[in-house]
């Protein structure tokens, strides 16, 4: 655990008990501060309390005598209720902080030298953060990996010299970290989606574009607009920054071309690693977050062959373009994540012949925008609240099936994949929605399918 000293002998009000607002809580009494939590669910305060924390409803606290709140990634800024926290800590001028800013305050005081890598962009966040903890740890130093992605950043290790933290980081978890100062930041890139929480793109775009300007080096995706227009504004304000793409070569810059990742330097490029047969990266998406992790770990002083090592080991992650297992020439791939249109475009994008189950609560623009994919797909097996508008955008121009549920688009899929003659059919789940029309989450959604191919009969394990 890091104990966030800042806070000694000052009182804090932390609103959100789940795991995150736990270990804050735990982090902030270990540096010798006061804590009063608040949440809504009588579960949470259970909880809190046999923890030992102080609990008292926000708004009955003399808000003149705090000096924070603190709110739980997820706490939402806007709230119709009376009395509402965001409110009271707004009038009485308290600032309002996440728990990556006591992370950042923590280490930019005690340990400015550890490496710090904040990872953000709307899609590769889990994946990029994920691949260079690996490539990190591949080199044998020390890391820790948190923020969005598994633990919170306050319950890691706490510093040590050489310790690296590679931190996945939401744009709300920005927000709430004005003093966030990483060694490298990391943009992977932007499109459209989180428009809800923050209003506008342009809004959402300056958030992402605070971190990066606050990192030492700025590592930034070039293959849409907006991040290359961030990429151009930084580097021409003086910032270090180091491009990256997928799509295009460049004079300056690390990118992936032909299953090969460059770095290149006025023009002149040394060859990183080949990406070919490496499973786990499979799809220009992937491409573009090695490339993203791989400029990172040579800005830590990562040698090539080494990078080479880690991204031919590289597990990947549950729930992302996962194959759960192969049945004769059939491949079953889980890609649950994939929770809007982009995300599953690179999906479509990586495989020929698709038997493509998607569905779910749609997202503003459904499918239409995966029309150049159509062809690919043998037959699309429609499930969830989205059934009605999505049949609408495929009709005459894809086969689809009306299967309601995973177990029935599963079922139908499988038969019928394995009677298609393509080369490598494909079973794809990638639903383009969120999941909460029908599951808890995108990890409920994945797994229900994994455990479903694997009862299907006669399946060997091809899997990874
Ligand atoms: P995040 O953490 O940003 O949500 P993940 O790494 O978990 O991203 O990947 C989620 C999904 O987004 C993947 O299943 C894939 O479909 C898609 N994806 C991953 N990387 C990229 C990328 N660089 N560009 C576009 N889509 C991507």
């Amino acid at each position: 655990m890091i104990a966030v000293e800042g806070f000694r002998d000052r009182t804090v009000a932390l609103f959100g008990l789940g795991g995150s607002g736990l270990a804050t809580a735990a982090a902030l009494v270990a540096g010798g501060a006061r804590v009063i939590g608040w949440d809504d669910a009588e579960g949470a305060r259970a909880t809190a309390a046999a923890a030992g924390l102080e609990l008292r409803e926000l708004h009955e606290l003399d808000w003149r005598q705090l000096d924070a709140l603190i709110l739980a990634p997820g706490v939402p800024l806007t709230h119709p209720k009376p009395h509402w926290t965001v409110d009271l800590a707004r009038n009485a001028h308290v600032p309002i902080l996440g728990d990556i800013e006591l992370f950042a305050i923590e280490r930019h005081v005690r340990s400015p030298k550890s490496p710090f890598v904040a990872i953000t962009g709307t899609n590769g966040k889990s994946t990029t953060t994920a691949l260079l903890t690996h490539l990190i740890a591949t080199a044998g130093r020390p890391v820790e990996m948190g923020g969005n992605i598994g633990r919170p950043v306050l319950s890691l290790e706490t510093f040590a010299p050489e310790r690296a933290y590679v931190v996945e980081c939401s744009s709300f978890q920005i927000d709430l970290a004005p003093s966030v100062d990483p060694s490298i930041g990391i943009l992977t890139n932007l499109s459209p989606d989180h428009l809800d929480r923050h209003g506008t793109f342009a809004a959402y775009a300056k958030i992402k574009e605070r971190l990066i300007e606050a990192a030492g080096i700025a590592v930034v995706g070039v293959d849409d607009e907006p991040s290359a227009a961030i990429a151009d504004l930084i580097a021409s304000e003086g910032h270090k920054v180091v491009r990256i793409s997928a799509v295009h070569r460049l004079a300056d810059g690390v990118h992936a071309e032909g299953g090969v990742i460059w770095e290149a330097t006025g023009g002149t490029r040394r060859r990183i690693a080949d990406l070919a047969g490496i499973g786990s990266l499979r799809g220009r998406h992937n491409a573009q977050n090695a490339a993203a992790a791989s400029a990172a770990a040579l800005a830590l002083g990562l040698d090539p062959a080494t990078i080479a090592r880690g991204l031919a080991s590289f597990p990947g992650l549950a729930h992302r373009m996962e194959t759960v297992g192969r049945r004769g020439r059939v491949l079953f791939v889980n890609d649950s994540k994939a929770t809007n249109a982009d995300s599953t475009a690179q999906a479509l994008a990586s495989f020929d012949r698709i038997h493509w189950i998607v569905g779910g609560k749609p997202k503003a623009g459904g499918i239409a925008a995966l029309d150049g994919f159509f062809p690919k797909i043998a037959r699309a097996y429609l499930i969830g609240e989205s059934s009605d508008a999505f049949a609408k955008t495929l009709d005459g121009r894809v086969d689809f099936v009306r299967a309601e549920t995973m177990e029935r688009a599963l079922e139908l899929a499988s038969v019928a994949a394995a009677a298609d003659d393509a080369a490598e059919p494909v079973v794809l789940l990638s639903p383009a929605c969120a999941s909460y029309d029908q599951f808890k989450n995108f990890e409920q959604r994945g797994d229900r399918f994994r455990a479903l191919v694997a009862a299907l009969p006669g399946l060997d394990d091809g899997g990874a």
